[in-house]
């Protein structure tokens, strides 16, 4: 397993982890499986989605934002609740393909490492999981 670590930069973002996620592949020296990505925090969570147009990740922050308001009459006395509650609806982990040694992402897709409560510096899990070519 890799563990990564990353710093975010506001407290609600989504941070494009594709090239890191990438680079830890090649170190691992994986072929053919998958990876993978796991985010250990209750506060944040990985997705998968849109690497062309940037605004479509404000987007999904922003709709987010909307769905789970910081101010409703939650009963966890953090004052974090919609970012637990957030990072439950994007969930934890994705786990790609890997083919020749690349991620096999569709064309438009890259990895996101969601966070909901930052800014902070956060971990990331990188697991290669070994498979045959079929
Ligand atoms: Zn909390």
């Amino acid at each position: 397993m890799i563990s990564l670590s990353l710093q975010t930069s506001a407290r609600v973002v989504l941070v494009d982890i594709t090239a890191l996620v990438e680079k830890a592949l090649v170190t691992s020296g994986l072929d053919e499986g998958a990876a993978l990505v796991f985010c250990p925090h209750t506060t944040a969570g990985v997705t998968i989605n849109e690497n062309a147009d940037p605004t479509v990740r404000r987007d999904i922050a922003m709709a987010l934002e909307r769905l789970v308001p910081v101010d409703l009459p939650f009963a966890h006395l953090e004052g974090n609740s919609d970012a637990h509650v957030k990072a439950s609806i994007v969930g934890s982990s994705v786990t790609v393909p890997v083919e020749g040694g690349r991620l096999a992402l569709g064309t438009w897709q890259g990895i996101y490492f969601a966070e909901f409560d930052g800014p902070r510096r956060r971990r990331l899990l990188v697991q290669p999981l070994a498979g045959s070519r079929p």
